[in-house]
């Protein structure tokens, strides 16, 4: 071995700086299995604790970007587009973005992600349906961009193996919330889908990594320093994560409501949140590809897409390539109803914890290994701000197998805080930040 791991994570470990060198050394050795777990995974707590300074996160950035390969679309003659998030609880407009954007005739290549942390990930949720590939080799996801305009995939062996390797190891060893860390796990894998514009969901709130709104903008600027200095162009929102998106929670639950939301305009009302943020960002792809000059214009072109039906075919389109089976998307066995105790205005909703109870009762894995339940999750009939009636049950808990619901029942209850005046909500966006 060229460098002693140990003294890596030590220096790591005692604020030292580690050099291009050593960072190029650990990630290569890493995803040749030539690094354990334990190792890494001390390497990333000290991270988490101790930061990278820029040069450190740049070379990160870089190392994880050519451990695998990089796309390359120039055979395709559309602007190259996708979106990222950050990570929130019902954070499902993935479903919705890929399809409509692709009805303009731009191109979206998606790499997206497993859950991680409390947080859900949309390629669980697309593998809820019975038969969906997420993982298809690049001539492939290369064919299927080309004659259906967008494909989503998990991280491959082929690219990014790395953020693939490092990823999973994050999730089950609480060194998710780290700017560094997510910056170079979201930009490897962006740029190396050979995308031209890019469009980040950057979340705050108690849902999200980034608890404040300034942490959320730290994040937000330095992400799109990295698409900048790459020669992406990139709109970053930096979005409201202080209750869930929209009303279901968990893999099926959530592609049911994306289906709603793209079948029938008339539950546009009922899923607000979802419907307005999914719009928002696709405009933001809009613009930042240069295919629309103003926000209007692009709110035009999409709510025409979504309104019409092409969206939603364009997501059949998307299942049939993919070998996913929407007629089969599975239903839970099992429903349990909770209720609070006092009615009045739901003033806070714990989010994060939401997004804990859903990996309690099998939405999401605990460790590495753990086999999830695609139907476990929740259905939320009261929005924050919204006036509650304790005759009524606030959420609704779904599974295959009832053996989680008493201690999850549990954990729900503590998550909501009702009060006898209304609160005053955030803005779903916060702030655009135009890097271009
Ligand atoms: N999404 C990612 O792809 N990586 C992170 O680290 C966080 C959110």
């Amino acid at each position: 071995m060229a460098f002693l791991v140990r003294e890596i994570v030590k220096n790591k470990r005692d604020k030292l700086v580690n050099t291009n060198e050593e960072i190029a050394f650990l990630i290569d050795a890493y995803v040749k299995e030539e690094i354990p777990d334990y190792q890494m995974s001390a390497w990333l707590m000290a991270v988490y604790f101790n930061g990278l300074n820029p040069n450190e996160a740049a070379q990160l950035v870089k190392s994880m970007l050519y451990s695998g390969k990089t796309l390359d679309f120039s055979n395709l003659n559309r602007v190259k587009v996708d979106k990222h998030s950050t990570g929130g609880v019902g954070d499902k407009t993935s479903m919705i973005i890929a399809p409509l954007v692709a009805c303009t005739g731009l191109y979206v290549p998606m790499m997206a992600g497993r859950g991680l942390g409390h947080s859900g990930g949309t390629i669980d949720k697309l593998e809820s349906i019975p038969g969906f590939r997420t993982s298809i080799a690049l001539d492939e996801f290369q064919k299927i961009i080309s004659e259906v305009g967008t494909c989503i995939i998990g991280q491959s062996t082929e690219i990014c193996p790395a953020d693939r390797k490092i990823y999973a190891l994050r999730d089950v060893t609480a060194t998710v919330e780290s700017i560094p860390l997510i910056c170079a796990s979201i930009m490897s894998k962006k740029i190396a889908e050979g995308i031209d514009a890019l469009t980040l969901d950057v979340k705050w709130g108690n849902g999200a990594f980034m608890k404040s709104f300034d942490r959320a903008r730290e994040l937000a600027v330095a992400l799109s320093a990295v698409g900048k200095a790459y020669g992406k162009k990139v709109i970053a929102s930096i979005t409201d994560m202080n209750q869930p998106t929209g009303l279901k929670i968990g893999n099926s639950l959530e592609i049911e409501e994306c289906m709603e939301i793209l079948k029938d305009p008339s539950c546009h009302k009922k899923y607000f949140d979802t419907v307005e943020l999914s719009l928002h960002l696709s405009e933001n792809m809009l613009l930042a590809a240069g295919h629309s000059k103003t926000r209007e214009e692009a709110r035009a072109e999409l709510s025409k897409h979504l309104h019409s039906g092409a969206a939603y075919e364009k997501f059949q389109q998307i299942c049939k390539i993919q070998s996913g089976d929407l007629s089969k998307l599975p239903k839970a066995k099992y429903k349990k109803e909770v209720y609070l105790q006092s009615s009045g205005y739901i003033s806070e909703i714990q989010t994060e914890h939401i997004g804990l109870a859903g990996i309690m009762l099998g939405a999401g894995r605990k460790q590495l290994t753990d086999k999830i339940d695609y139907t476990a999750g929740f259905e939320l009939h009261y929005k924050l701000g919204s006036k509650y009636d304790s005759k009524t049950p606030v959420l609704s808990m779904f599974a295959d197998s009832q053996d989680k619901f008493a201690e999850t029942e549990n954990k729900l209850l503590q998550c909501f805080k009702v009060s006898d005046s209304a609160v005053t909500l955030n803005p779903l966006v916060k702030e655009d930040i135009y890097s271009y």
